[in-house]
């Protein structure tokens, strides 16, 4: 609340500087400039079904749609955006791309039938030690430009599991599986839920998150998934 508090007024007396280029923002510009804007490294993975992304889950859990909203490469300026929200506290970056991503995704079929916004839990003890959890801030921002909810609740991780940064495949898959937990199925069977998250790496988090939510919901459940970005080497 506080800190939330101070951002707002911090807003009100420092003019506002493009978070990528950092130059002095229009009052017709958004929270990145227009330039920033139509150079970013869209994926338009949600353009098209079957995309890279959505082939991650054959076989392993049934999904509707899967998407990113910008690749994320190494060195760009972008990524650092995304490190800026994760690991440097500027959660509030967060909400905008999230904001950002759903202005796209709203122009296409990408969210017809979404009912309800999932975010990635974090274990409480991660979130302590960040202080947020990034991807409730990124669900936040879809559902205000949206007006989908949210639900914060249904999914728990259960696990404090080690950073995935790093890690090679097959000990990502090793060291997530059965990490998550879901305490309030009701609250999703029946309805068509989008699973959000920061970064698709390998895919392994969002694959273990769908597949426990498809096995507490006894199938009865549509999971579409949205993350800010996705490592190009999905298309290689
Ligand atoms: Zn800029």
């Amino acid at each position: 609340m506080l800190r939330k508090l101070i951002h707002s007024l911090r807003s009100l007396i420092v003019t506002p500087t493009c978070p990528i280029c950092g130059r002095r923002l229009q009052h017709s510009e958004g929270f990145i400039c227009l330039e920033c804007n139509l150079s970013a490294p869209y994926t338009l993975l949600w353009q098209s079904r079957e995309n890279a992304m959505e082939q991650r889950f054959w076989g392993v859990v049934p999904i509707e749609r899967a998407a990113a909203f910008l690749w994320f490469t190494e060195g760009s300026r972008y990524r650092a955006l995304i490190h800026q929200f994760k690991y440097h506290g500027q959660w509030y970056l967060a909400e905008n791309m999230g904001r950002w991503f759903a202005s796209e995704l709203k122009v296409g079929d990408f969210l017809e039938g979404v009912e309800l916004i999932v975010p990635v839990p974090l274990h409480w003890r991660r979130r302590i030690m960040r202080g947020y959890n990034q991807s409730e801030h990124i669900a936040h921002g879809i559902s205000r430009a949206t007006g989908i909810p949210c639900c914060f609740s249904a999914v728990k991780r259960t696990v404090h599991n080690p950073p995935q940064a790093g890690m090679k495949y097959i000990n990502r898959w090793d060291n997530i599986n059965n990490i998550f937990s879901v305490p309030h199925p009701e609250r999703l069977i029946g309805r068509h839920i989008l699973l959000v998250d920061d970064v698709f790496t390998s895919g392994a988090t969002l694959l273990a998150l769908a597949t426990q939510i498809h096995r507490a919901c006894n199938g009865n459940v549509k999971i579409s998934v949205a993350t800010l970005a996705a490592s190009s080497h999905l298309v290689l």
